[in-house]
């Protein structure tokens, strides 16, 4: 009688656990499931960012209209129609082609749509982002970081492009991270606020000689451009971050000026003109190599 009970009581503690485990297995398995789906939904929204990045980087310098005007092809001027502007599955089924004219798509959209759904997918992970446990100030700092890296994007590629740090893209930025700045104010009492304010000095100085000094003296205000764009980098990812980024940057400049080199002694190109030689877009590696920093402080931090 008395093995009876025991046996019968070690079996119900078996099943028991078992049941236990079966639903926490099952409740894993969902938690799995939310959290491929939250991340496939970031890099959704990140690859229809890199689509709208590279509408950017083609019309802002040309001063078009960014928002109401609707896509077209740059060869045939054909507008676009919705199916063609869904980011990588419109470039895979019209097999890289413009759907009225075949011209070639060029491959740089495609893949800058990919490497944009990807940093927005690395973004998250390297914050834990996840539907249930990450609280508020992580979910704040993610849509704020989403939007300072399209800031990002759009100058590095202009930069690339052209050599020039585009001012208004500039102010969209500045005006972001106001906007974070008053949040992290009001809602998270943030005590170092101090440094903000300094910041904000220097930026109205930086400004105030470029507009009013250098213009009328100087023609090139690239340098200028360049410190507000660090001011920009130092705002966001503070003050450690901001001396690796330029570290990096002054190293990938020696590196670019170093492959330029050998490229030209082995290419023999005949004498490039002066203003091709001063031609580095350190704009492009600032923005870069800061993306790449902040990725791995972040990782850094949130996963030691
Ligand atoms: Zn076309």
């Amino acid at each position: 009688m008395k093995y009876k009970s025991v046996y019968a009581s070690t079996f119900i503690i078996c099943i028991e656990s078992l049941s236990v485990s079966k639903s926490q297995r099952n409740q894993r398995k969902d938690l799995q499931n939310m959290e491929a789906i939250l991340y496939l939904f970031i890099f959704c929204i990140g690859s229809v960012f890199g689509s709208f990045f590279t509408l950017a980087v083609y019309r802002i310098p040309l001063k078009q209209n960014i928002t109401h005007e609707r896509s077209y092809c740059p060869n045939c001027n054909h507008k676009l129609s919705f199916f063609d502007m869904i980011p990588i599955l419109s470039y895979l089924f019209l097999g890289a082609k413009c759907r009225y004219c075949k011209q070639k798509i060029r491959q740089r959209y495609f893949l800058l749509e990919i490497l944009s759904g990807i940093v927005f997918v690395l973004f998250a992970m390297s914050l834990k982002l996840n539907i249930f446990t990450t609280n508020l100030s992580t979910w704040a700092y993610f849509v704020f970081g989403v939007l300072y890296f399209a800031t990002l994007f759009i100058l590095a590629g202009i930069d690339k492009e052209k050599f020039y740090v585009e001012k208004t893209v500039l102010l969209f930025g500045y005006i972001i991270e106001t906007l974070y700045i008053i949040y992290l104010y009001i809602v998270e009492k943030d005590p170092n606020m101090y440094r903000y304010v300094i910041y904000l000095v220097i930026i109205c100085i930086l400004t105030v000689l470029d507009t009013v000094i250098f213009r009328k003296k100087i023609k090139n205000s690239y340098p200028i451009e360049i410190l507000l764009l660090c001011m920009f980098i130092l705002t966001f990812t503070y003050e450690t971050i901001t001396f690796l980024t330029i570290t990096f940057t002054l190293l990938a400049i020696a590196i670019h000026l170093i492959i330029k080199k050998i490229f030209k002694k082995k290419k023999k190109i005949v004498q490039l003109d002066k203003k091709q030689k001063l031609e580095i877009p350190i704009g492009f590696y600032l923005c870069v190599t800061n993306i790449i920093c902040l990725l791995i402080a972040n990782f850094y931090i949130f996963y030691s």
